[in-house]
Order: C-alpha cells, then sequence, then structure tokens
C-alpha cells in the first residue's frame, strides 16, 4: 500500500462516481467523491489531492476550466481527465489546462486504478526533485524554476544553491558553506560570487527582488531561506 493517495473524483454520474471509490479505495485510497465544480472546489480549498479525476462535462461547467483555474492557483497534483468525448480537439484542450492523462469513457476501472497507482508513484519520485512554495515550483533536476505563469531557467549552480538552501529552511547558511558544499571548490570563487548568484535567484524566485521574502541576506553570516 506504498503508493495509497488521496484521489479527488469528479464525477456526476453516480453509478459510476460509486464504482470509482469503490475500486480506488479497495487499493488503499482516500477518495473524496464530488458531482459538482463548485464542490470539487470547495474540496480543494480544505485539501490538495494527490491525484484528480476529473470528468469534463459537469452540471455547472467543465472540467477543463476547473483545472485551468486550479494550476493557475499553483494546484499542481496531477490530474486525469475522463470523458466520453473522445475527439483530438478534446483532447489536447485537456493536455493544454495542465491535464497529465486523458482516458475516454468506457473504460476499464482496474486499468484506471492501475494508472492512479502509477501516476501517485511518478509524482512522488519527482516531488522528490522538487520544492514546491506558495506560488512557486522548483524543479532541480530540471532547471527550472515556475513562479506565476512565468518559467525560468536556472544554471546547475543556481538550482544547486535553491536545493541546499531549501532543505535548510530558516536556516543561516553562510557564503563560506556555500562554496564549499556547492562550488565545492575553496580557491577560485570568492563569497562575490555567491552574492551575485542570489542576486540572479532573486530575480527568478521574488515577486520584487529588491524587497525578497524567501531569500534573505543574513548580516555578517550569508543567507538564508524562508518558505
Ligand atoms: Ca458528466
Amino acid at each position: 500500500m506504498g503508493d495509497a493517495a488521496h484521489v479527488l473524483v469528479l464525477e456526476d454520474e453516480a453509478d459510476l462516481a460509486f464504482l470509482l471509490r469503490k475500486n480506488l479505495e479497495q487499493q488503499g485510497h482516500r477518495v473524496t467523491v464530488c458531482g459538482t465544480i463548485r464542490a470539487a472546489d470547495d474540496a480543494l480549498r480544505a485539501a490538495t489531492p494527490d491525484v484528480l479525476l476529473l470528468d469534463v462535462n459537469l452540471p455547472d461547467g467543465s472540467g477543463f476550466d476547473l483545472l485551468r483555474g486550479l494550476r493557475a492557483r499553483h494546484v499542481f497534483a496531477p490530474a486525469v481527465f475522463l470523458t466520453a468525448r473522445t475527439d483530438e480537439a478534446d483532447r489536447l484542450t485537456g493536455f493544454a489546462v495542465g491535464g497529465d492523462d486523458y482516458v475516454c469513457k468506457p473504460f476499464s476501472l482496474a486499468e484506471l486504478v492501475a494508472r492512479v497507482g502509477a501516476i501517485v508513484r511518478r509524482s512522488r519520485q519527482a516531488t522528490q526533485g522538487a520544492y514546491v512554495g506558495p506560488g512557486f515550483r522548483i524543479d532541480f533536476d530540471r532547471f527550472r524554476l515556475v513562479r506565476g505563469d512565468v518559467e525560468h531557467a536556472l544554471t546547475y549552480l543556481e538550482a544547486e544553491v535553491l536545493r541546499y538552501l531549501t532543505a535548510r529552511p530558516n536556516q543561516p547558511v553562510g557564503r563560506n558553506d556555500l562554496l564549499n558544499e556547492v562550488w565545492g571548490l575553496d580557491r577560485f570563487p570568492t563569497t562575490r560570487t555567491v552574492d551575485t548568484h542570489m542576486l540572479n535567484l532573486r530575480k527568478k524566485l521574488e515577486a520584487d527582488p529588491a524587497r525578497p521574502r524567501h531569500l534573505l541576506t543574513v548580516h555578517g553570516v550569508g543567507y538564508k531561506f524562508v518558505p
């Protein structure tokens, strides 16, 4: 049961919702079932599930619009659309709004449950290589930082600096510690190099780089990351 997860099922067909709940619970997952966008929105404000299974045609709107809104709110939980719409255009919309998979009805429940398990495993591996903060996400292994709608490329050293600092939240880290641990050299780069990297990182991470909220200077020491 190492892949047990919290799954949100948004499906207005009661029979299908019942079967999804039953089959997912048999695999040890915790399931929240919602029949409307509104109910799903409320549930998502209360807790962020590990996986979203989203119908597209719902009584009060479209699952596509819901996910588009969630991604804009930085909810990055993997999402699978379940729908009778089989047009290529619809499937492409599903991916364009941030969906991870698209399953056409009717589908095999056993296969869907297996897919959910695979998605949970994949996303758990991926989050070990990522840090998600309020309004931003850092992918250390892909060298990407997403803040709002903007994606920034990170250099290898920038990614490693962030990896080091985010692993030590609220802890002052000396410039020399960063040089030793991240640069791994004690001769060529100077503490000035660290400061230059921090300035660049603030431009990517901070809403207002002149008034940083996450990458703070600790006078006489170095820096600290505040989540
Ligand atoms: Ca429906």
